[in-house]
């Protein structure tokens, strides 16, 4: 008889932390993700501004799972989750392939959202990928290299203006990354610039930075980031972008335009799609992110072999970061184990509970805030400076997969961290003009299918009257 089989969907936190935590367990795992890699979004920003490189922060699945002989590791993007027949359909490039599951983990995280404005994608990308990052590395360092070359005084100050969307963890960490670069690392490099003077705008719509840290906490991020010479502006909704500039509105209705070249998107999260499939196939709900509503057995309702886990899962209390995602694979594949050994039923299944180990965001080197819950209070311990960044650095290292990779960054940030250099600055124009180039291949994709679909109406209807003037 063959094993049971787990499916998951998802190499991040949540599908890999379950793929590991079933290594003893009497199960065939296939584990189907998009990337051939796990990715440590925390240090995305890190990647974007040079100071550590991509392989460090994105490991290889396959390399990080080759000793657990139970799991299968299969690139490809997943386009259908059958429920009614257990299966899950993905693709890679023309080729499809359908996997049955017994069990399945859904842990395939969330994308940037521009809340209904897609196109804004273009001229501010997000930082969900490594593409992404480096991608916005090229842009940052682009624009930098266009302003030397500028002899137009208001061509250069667009150039040499960036603005940060959305005031949370990614985008203070971001914006505090872009001033540093600009102030140390590529002070007196360039000949007819002075870089120390790029302006970096912060901006959201809320009234205050960091708001999950509270506003002690979002207030000293904010004096210290404008003591970098960042740029705060707070209530202030972005209603249009372009290539060159953007338009903010205020509270009170007025708007107006920043001309900057470089935009960075991190105002908003969106679940996977394939939450709208489960949504339609078992009536399940999602909120207003497209987070699947799951059970507290993290299962969805009349499907308890089907768990959604990570940043796809709307859980009470249970926040988007990697902690969320850890402890929900590990409880979805402790619930698989105790269900094959012990028998368990999922009426018995104890329900999910979350451990709120605090949460940290860094500003600038030798700066961070950190808020730790006091065990056993409703209290939190705040902190914010030197210490608390030094929690960061080391926290960030022991969730960083494999050995090798600990070290090179351990190697990178003291490098980073001690002199104003940086690694990683290196640029290709793949990386500048990629997502460019993706945009016109896909429009010239869908030119030629409409162009062909155009030729098959002709020739349709063509045919169709053929038998009517031959009858005629
Ligand atoms: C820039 C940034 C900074 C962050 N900083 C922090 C931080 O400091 N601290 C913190 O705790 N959290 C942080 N987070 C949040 C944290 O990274 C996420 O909460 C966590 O990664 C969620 O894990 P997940 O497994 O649900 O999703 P992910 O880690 O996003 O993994 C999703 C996986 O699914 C795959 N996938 C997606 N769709 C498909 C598909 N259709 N088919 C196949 N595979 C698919 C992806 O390739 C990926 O492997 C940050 C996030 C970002 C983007």
């Amino acid at each position: 008889m063959s094993r049971p089989h787990v499916v998951i969907i998802g190499s991040g936190f949540g599908g890999l932390f379950a793929a590991q935590r079933l290594r003893k367990t009497d199960v065939d795992i296939t584990l189907i993700a998009r990337t051939t890699h796990h990715l440590f979004q925390p240090m995305l920003y890190q990647v974007a501004t040079g100071i550590v490189s991509e392989g460090e922060i994105a490991p290889a699945t396959r390399v990080i799972l080759r000793k657990q002989r139970n799991v299968q590791v299969m690139l490809g993007d997943v386009t259908e989750i059958d429920l009614k027949n257990g299966t899950v359909t993905s693709r890679l490039l023309e080729r499809f392939t359908t996997t049955p599951y017994d069990k399945l983990i859904i842990a395939a995280g969330a994308d940037q959202s521009y809340f209904g404005n897609d196109h804004f994608a273009e001229y501010a990308p997000g930082m969900k990928t490594i593409d992404d990052a480096l991608e916005l590395r090229g842009r940052i360092l682009g624009a930098f290299e266009q302003a030397e070359l500028s002899t137009d005084p208001a061509e250069r100050e667009r150039l040499l203006t960036f603005v940060v969307i959305g005031a949370g963890p990614t985008g203070v960490e971001l914006a505090g990354q872009i001033a540093e670069m600009s102030d140390k690392t590529l002070k007196d490099a360039f000949r007819n610039i002075d870089a120390t003077l790029a302006r970096v705008i912060l901006l959201d719509a809320a009234p205050a930075v960091l708001p999950p840290f509270g506003e002690k906490l979002g207030k000293k991020a904010a004096a210290r980031l404008e003591k970098m010479g960042v740029e705060i502006q707070l209530g202030a909704m972005v209603v249009d972008l372009d290539y060159d500039s953007l338009t903010v509105k205020e509270k009170d209705g007025t708007t107006r335009r920043i001309e900057s070249q470089c935009k960075v998107w991190s105002a908003g999260v969106q679940a996977s799609p394939l939450g709208k499939q489960l949504a339609e196939q078992s009536g399940v709900e999602l909120d207003r992110a497209g987070r699947v509503k799951v059970g507290p057995d993290l299962s969805i309702p009349g499907h308890p072999d089907v768990f959604v886990v990570g940043d796809m899962m709307a859980v009470d209390g249970v926040p988007g970061v990697a902690q969320g995602a850890i402890q929900g694979g590990r409880y979805a594949a402790d619930a698989i184990k105790a269900e094959l050994s012990k028998g368990q039923t999922p009426e018995q299944r104890k329900p999910f509970s979350y451990y709120d180990k605090g949460s940290m965001a860094t500003i600038s080197r030798f700066s961070a805030v950190m808020q730790v819950p006091i065990p056993g209070t409703k209290k939190k311990f705040e902190t914010e400076g030197y210490f608390a960044w030094l929690g960061w650095l080391a926290l960030h290292l022991v969730y960083l997969v494999g050995f090798r990779n600990r070290l090179n960054t351990l190697i990178n940030w003291f490098f980073a961290f001690t002199t104003r250099g940086r690694s990683q600055l290196a640029v290709t124009e793949q990386q500048v003009y990629a997502r460019t180039a993706l945009g016109h291949l896909s429009e010239i994709e869908h030119s030629s299918v409409d162009d062909v679909e155009g030729e098959l109406a002709k020739g349709t209807a063509t045919e169709e009257k053929k038998p009517e003037t031959e009858a005629g």
